[in-house]
């Protein structure tokens, strides 16, 4: 099978022995498609990741062989995502499952840019679903990123009705608007991109210029970050009201923070929100299902061949979000 590995600051693919169950339980799948995720992207270009590493986790893909308690079957396609929380532990309990031991140590293997990958019994059974009959591959990709901003909405606790500005409208951004949208929220998005300000606009939600988020803005509940610049942080600052929410839902390259005084004498409340539960995934696959998120214009296409292309295609911009089709 071919693989796609990280080596010398480069994608590479190479060859690699085909992956069997050899007695264990659970599947092994042919990767139809997998998107590639801004950790991916982080994870690559930070160096964080080391050479060998097989980058990718938002499959689309097809059961080739399988041993399981559940009801899958051979020729099933299923949408995964790639950690699983034991639900025993102080942090499952206390609702941190993302920072679950059992949670950072389950994975598909060897990653989603393989032809074929290992899912175990227990990814069947909590986080995998059949591919709803009306959503496309590429539309089901969105499963495990739209899971993430479900989290994150759930998280910031917010009132019904409250407003939120979305900062960063990239492909996170534009899921985060609608997640938001559907929970209730009063929603507009900026981006220093007139294209994905329109983006935006397009699935009926309110979204300006950064440029234009002058003193006459006003200030909303709640400011959501998937902007991975150290300056929007500014922006989050000039934007929340007084006694507001910030949820921090990108790193920044300079990993620079908030300050304190500004949380302590305007009562902010800073929080953070990584990966999604098995409920907030559920959750999403619920909203593409019904179409109460579009994600239609944010995916491109790319041959499994021309990999390095859509990490370089994401990197500087070009595109919004990649998705590697990387059996066709
Ligand atoms: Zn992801
Ligand atoms: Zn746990």
């Amino acid at each position: 099978m071919k693989i796609a590995v990280i080596e010398n600051e480069k994608i590479v693919l190479k060859n690699a022995p085909d992956i069997t169950l050899g007695g264990r339980k659970g599947a092994v799948v042919k990767v139809l498609g997998c998107g590639l995720c801004g950790s991916d992207i982080v994870k690559f270009r930070e160096k964080i990741s080391p050479d060998g590493t097989v980058l990718g986790h938002e499959i689309v893909a097809e059961i080739v062989e399988i041993d399981s308690e559940t009801s899958f079957k051979k020729g099933d396609k299923i949408i995964t995502s790639h950690h699983i929380p034991c639900g025993e532990c102080h942090y499952c309990k206390s609702g941190n499952v993302s920072m679950c031991k059992h949670f950072k140590s389950t994975n598909i293997r060897p990653g989603g840019f393989s032809e074929l990958v290992y899912v175990s019994d227990e990814h069947l059974s909590n986080v995998a679903y059949l591919i709803p009959e009306n959503l496309t591959e590429v539309e089901a990709s969105f499963y495990e990123p739209l899971g993430c901003c479900v989290r994150a909405v759930k998280r910031a606790r917010l009132m019904e009705n409250s407003s939120v500005l979305v900062v960063g409208l990239g492909s996170i951004g534009i899921l985060m608007a609608q997640a938001l949208r559907a929970f209730g929220m009063n929603v507009i998005g900026c981006d220093l991109i007139d294209e994905r300000v329109e983006l935006l606009k397009s699935f009926g939600i309110n979204a300006i210029n950064v440029k234009d988020l002058d003193d006459s803005f006003e200030k909303t509940d709640a400011v959501f970050m998937t902007s991975g610049a150290d300056k929007a942080l500014d922006t989050a600052l000039k934007a929340v009201r007084n006694g507001g929410t910030i949820l921090v839902f990108s790193s920044t390259p300079l990993n620079s923070g908030y300050p304190n005084n500004e949380i302590y004498y305007r009562e902010l409340t800073i929080l953070g929100s990584y990966s999604p539960s098995p409920v907030d995934l559920k959750d999403s696959l619920e909203l593409l299902k019904i179409g109460r998120v579009k994600v239609k214009g944010i995916s491109t296409p790319y041959r499994f061949d021309d990999i390095q292309k859509a990490f370089d295609d994401t990197i500087s911009n070009r595109i919004m979000k990649a998705y590697v089709e990387v059996n066709k």
